[in-house]
């Protein structure tokens, strides 16, 4: 993936205008750079540790490259870096299945130095007094504390007792406020991380003070699991381009047969709101006016066929935006400074119905290569269509936070995000 930072504009107005002072480098947060001397320091670090296992062995260690920045540079600067993280859901109890012990290898790999383990049984606190400037640590998981999630005080204080400053470095578990994710940054002076900084630069970028024109794509399956996505967006984008299956509820709603499409008949009114909110906002809603139908959901059916949405037959199904609705929505693209993508326009994990979301991610993938588009995208489907694609690393920012995405592409308030602004 591209940087973040220096590539995306518009970055550090929101501190100006809180500030009042001008200063333009000065983030809505405090960063690593705000943190002074760290040598000798006790660190508190949240990251995401939370990798996808199988037979003992890390099958995916996004997140564990997430955390190197942030703890090589603390290191680096001599502090001694405890990592809190959660691991599954134990709710409370502790486990040799969800134990941090088995990330501490594989995170040493990534990182490139040793990495201790820090049990919450015997004496932590004396474990950590023995720890040199620039030593890692991961301490046990957090939520074998059962107050963890409910953002017990006295978890934030077992937790506060080990370290002398705080920082979250884990966007994707930013909508809980969990001791772990909240809770500490009350406690002691805390700090975003670079991997956080990174993230939440992007997501300012792109909806907090984008570039206009903003177009925005939300595809998936349902409109039911993004009601919130699509009102807080009507109200903030320049262009709403809807596709997958929730493009058939909103056809329907315009009165279109969409055969046996998926299709959320009951919530044909609220697609009408939306496209009334939409329209007293002045952002265009973009729905396809043809569409790839197959009698069968399987790869390449013979019934497969491209048609009007006005031809859809009785026993189809829509699968994928059409070619002809494609290029008018790559077309759209070009004249927008702002992308933000959630949700394929197809089920594109069967061929064909990958060709638009491919064709659509590529154009935009394109633009912002040359430097017309800040792309930012999220969502785990979306995440990995856009790699099917082969364009993630083309996008100005791909977000792999999952539920905290969302939230804030719904214009939630992100707890452990709002605990870490200036005051
Ligand atoms: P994300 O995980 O990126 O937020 P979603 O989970 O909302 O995305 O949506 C992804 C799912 O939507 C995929 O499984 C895809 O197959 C499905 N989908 C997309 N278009 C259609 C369609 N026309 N009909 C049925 N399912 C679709
Ligand atoms: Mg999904």
């Amino acid at each position: 993936m591209n940087g973040a930072g220096a590539a995306v504009p518009g970055l550090g107005n929101r501190a100006k205008d809180r500030a009042g002072n001008g200063d333009s480098d000065l983030k809505p947060f405090k960063t690593l750079d705000d943190m002074g001397d760290v040598r000798g320091k006790a660190v508190l670090v949240r990251e995401d540790l939370n990798v996808p296992m199988h037979d003992g062995a890390v099958t995916d260690d996004t997140r564990l490259r997430a955390a190197m920045p942030t703890v090589n540079e603390l290191s680096d600067k001599g502090a001694k870096v405890l990592i809190l993280a959660h691991f599954g859901r134990p709710k409370g109890q502790p486990s040799a299945e969800l134990s941090l012990s088995q990330i501490v290898q594989p995170l040493s790999d990534v990182l490139g130095r040793p990495v201790r383990y820090i049990d919450w049984e015997g004496d932590p606190a004396a474990a950590v007094a023995e720890m040199q400037p620039g030593d890692v640590a991961v301490l046990e998981n957090t939520r074998f504390f059962g107050g963890e999630e409910k953002n017990d005080p006295k978890v934030v204080d077992r937790f506060a007792a080990l370290g002398d400053l705080y920082v979250n470095d884990a966007f994707s578990a930013a909508h809980r406020a969990h001791a772990s994710t909240e809770g500490l940054a009350h406690r002691l002076p805390a700090f975003a991380g670079r991997s956080m900084e990174r993230e939440l630069d992007a997501l300012e970028a792109a909806l907090g003070k984008p570039q206009k024109p903003v177009a925005a794509v939300v595809g998936g399956a349902k409109v039911s699991t993004k009601l919130d996505v699509l009102n807080h967006l009507v109200a903030k984008v320049d262009h709403l381009i809807i596709g997958g299956g929730m493009a058939n509820t909103f056809l329907a709603a315009r009165g279109v047969d969409v055969g046996k499409s998926l299709c959320e008949h009951d919530l044909a009114e609220t697609a009408e709101k939306i496209m009334d909110a939409a329209d007293a906002a002045e952002c265009t809603i973009h729905l396809p006016y043809d569409v790839v139908v197959a009698k069968e959901f399987a790869a390449n059916p013979p019934s497969v066929r491209t048609c009007n949405v006005h031809e859809v037959a009785a026993d189809e199904m829509i699968l994928d935006v059409g070619p002809a609705a494609v290029e008018a929505l790559a077309d759209v693209l070009k004249t927008c400074r702002t992308l933000v993508w959630n949700g394929p326009l197809g089920a594109f994990e069967i061929a064909p119905f990958d060709a638009a979301t491919v064709a659509l991610a590529k154009t935009a993938a394109a633009l912002t290569k040359e430097g017309s588009l800040v792309s930012v995208a999220g969502g785990g489907d979306t995440v990995a269509a856009l790699n099917h694609a082969g364009v993630a690393a083309d996008f100005s920012f791909v977000s792999t936070a999952g539920g905290a995405f969302l939230e804030w592409m719904e214009g939630k308030e992100l707890p452990g995000v709002k605990a870490l602004e200036r005051d």
